[in-house]
């Protein structure tokens, strides 16, 4: 008998506790993918989640990755790993973000990134997957297209429908879901208001643009996984409760 190991042992009860939230809302298991969020993590515990079954892992700085990621590929060449960008990017780093070919990028929190993404994949000849980061909460210190009253708030809710229009617009660029990160506590009277706000919105922006095609909806960390999932998730970023908790300094 091989021992499993912590991360391996970890990724089970994260599994359990997933099938548990899905079994809850009705919903499939089949339908939540789980994101291992590495960050700050070395290749070893990727290889060890890897191990466990984990094929898609996010990070949240792009050096980082640019790092990590050929580590982890020399070590498992014929990984079948899908590498999901879930942390804000600086402008000037949004050519690396294309050349970098992640599967996913989570975290298109503004316009400018968007066309910067769109302008870069048309020069490699490629097509970026992303996702609408969402301020849905409304909090000063988060990134994302502001909507935390955006059915009540005409003004808010132009702005918003403005940008997504110019963003419908930009070549290379698939926009296939929405993100957002809800405040960081543990209380599902604080958290669930902010998941369901997401789902209702990705209803509207489906209904308003039938251009649109939103199947995702990537929304629940270590602290609140299970209610994004009985909220509609379809992907959780989930990085402590795998890897155990980072330093501090890192987050
Ligand atoms: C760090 C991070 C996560 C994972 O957070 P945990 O609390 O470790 O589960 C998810 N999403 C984003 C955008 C992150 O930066």
């Amino acid at each position: 008998m091989i021992e499993s190991s912590a991360i391996a042992q970890n990724i089970e009860a994260i599994q359990a506790r997933m099938a548990a939230a899905a079994a809850r809302s009705g919903r499939s298991l089949d339908d939540v993918t789980l994101v291992a969020i590495s960050k700050k993590k070395p290749p070893a515990d990727i290889l060890q989640a890897y191990a466990a079954g984990i094929r898609h892992f996010g990070e949240n700085r792009l050096e980082e990755a640019q790092a990590k990621i050929p580590q982890v590929m020399a070590q498992l060449p014929d990984a079948d790993i899908q590498w999901h960008m879930v942390g804000h990017i600086q402008s000037r780093k949004a050519e690396d973000v294309v050349v970098q070919s992640f599967d996913f990028v989570h975290s298109v929190d503004r316009v400018k990134i968007a066309q910067r993404l769109s302008r870069f994949a048309v020069e490699q000849n490629q097509t970026v997957t992303v996702f609408l980061e969402i301020n849905v909460s409304g909090e000063n210190a988060k990134y994302g297209f502001l909507a935390n009253r955006w059915q009540s708030d005409a003004e808010q809710r132009q702005a918003l429908y403005s940008d997504i229009k110019r963003l419908l617009a930009l070549p290379n660029l698939q926009i296939r879901g929405l993100m957002t990160m809800a405040p960081y506590v543990a209380e599902p009277d604080v958290t669930r208001p902010v998941f369901r706000g997401l789902a209702d919105l990705r209803g509207a922006l489906c209904n308003d643009f039938p251009a649109l095609a939103l199947p995702h909806l990537s929304m629940g960390m270590t602290n609140d996984f299970e209610i994004a999932i009985e909220e509609g998730a379809t992907i959780v970023r989930i990085g402590r409760a795998i890897f155990g908790e980072r330093l501090t300094y890192e987050e």
